[in-house]
């Protein structure tokens, strides 16, 4: 088969992405799964990937998904949890906006009886039940070794570092990830650290401005860029562009998005990071199934991790999944996973 490195010319790999079909098999409970996204502005993975790899996965278990997006607002977040646990939900899937308003989320599940389940994002500081996510830490030592790599030893980089929302703590995890790669050679002096800045809510526009500022600041010198996901990076590429630098300067990623996979094609982002959402999904929807039949010993029995809750001082119970690097030799990777599709990543071409 051809290998996905350029667009226009992939016919044979069109059919490589399989459409999420909302075909719902029946023997399972009927039971209400509630699960609440985060925003659709942070990530286009939430929408594209998440609701309906998510919407499958629990019809196929036989459960009824209710799935709502929070739309980045906090007490939107809180009004549509509320709404689930009355409507009678027997488990409640939650990708939090902020540690607190998550564990709030948490304490009145608990009161009700409902297990939760905190999807992609822990909520320190909670009472979730199960966690389910990738190794984020991992994701983060990508980055990093991928931007030492697309730099190819050129001599005293100088690398501004666009961070994800503070209030996430995964971008904290991605963060740490990054740096146990990055800091040994800022300190060194081998790296030059040029900026560095927390983007509120992972806000895309937010990242562009900010970018802008920090590049302007430096006198308009950079050689690399730690951008936290594909949004990020999209939002730092268009700055670039404008300063006639975009293709010469690497920018790292995140979530193999269409969008972020066709920069890469295009030669403007250099790598980003493929969590096979589908095996997110259907991990939390078997827990689910699980906790929806009552039955916990099963659930325990998927969950064979834990993670770290460092301001609840706790272990979650959790299943951790494993990131992969993507780069423009191994496009077809991610497009094979089945989620992406060819034709999307291409639809600029
Ligand atoms: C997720 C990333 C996503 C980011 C912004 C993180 O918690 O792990 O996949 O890009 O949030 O939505």
């Amino acid at each position: 088969a051809l290998a996905l490195t350029a667009c226009g010319n992939n016919s044979a790999n069109s059919g490589a992405g399989t459409q999420p079909s909302g075909g719902a098999t029946s023997g399972g409970t009927g039971a209400k799964v509630g699960v609440i996204l985060p925003d659709t502005k942070s990530s286009a993975r939430w929408e594209s990937f998440d609701r309906p790899l998510l919407d499958k996965a629990l019809k196929a278990a036989g459960v009824e998904p209710i799935i709502q997006n929070a739309e980045g607002d906090t007490s939107k977040f809180s009004t549509i949890a509320d709404s689930m646990i009355s409507q009678g939900v027997k488990v409640l899937m939650i990708t939090n906006l902020s540690d607190e308003g998550g564990a709030a989320i948490e304490r009145k599940a608990k009161t009700a009886g409902i297990p939760v389940i905190d999807y992609d994002r822990l909520s320190l500081g909670g009472s979730a039940d199960y966690y389910v996510s990738f190794n984020n830490t991992k994701v983060g030592q990508l980055q990093g070794q991928g931007l030492v790599d697309c730099l190819k030893g050129k001599a005293n980089p100088q690398i501004i570092q666009i961070n994800g929302g503070p209030e996430d703590n995964n971008a904290t995890l991605f963060k740490n990830g990054a740096l146990s790669v990055l800091k040994p050679k800022y300190d060194s002096g081998e790296f030059k650290l040029a900026g560095d800045q927390a983007i509120a809510k992972w806000d895309n526009q937010l990242g562009n401005t900010t970018f802008e500022q920090l590049l302007t600041a430096n006198g308009g010198k950079v050689d690399g860029v730690l951008a936290a996901n594909d949004g990020l990076a999209g939002a730092v590429i268009t700055a670039l562009k404008k300063a006639g630098l975009a293709g010469q300067v690497p920018v790292t990623g995140q979530d193999a998005t269409e969008d972020g996979l066709a920069a890469i094609l295009r030669g403007d982002q250099c790598m980003t990071v493929l969590k096979p959402i589908d095996q997110e999904a259907n991990a939390a929807a078997q827990l689910a199934i699980a906790l929806a039949k009552g039955d916990k010993a099963g659930a325990d029995k998927l969950a064979t991790a834990t993670e770290r809750d460092p301001k609840g001082n706790r272990d979650v119970k959790s299943i951790l999944l494993t990131p992969e690097l993507i780069t423009k030799d191994n496009v077809k990777k991610a497009t094979d996973s089945g989620f992406v599709k060819v034709a999307d990543v291409c639809k600029g071409d």
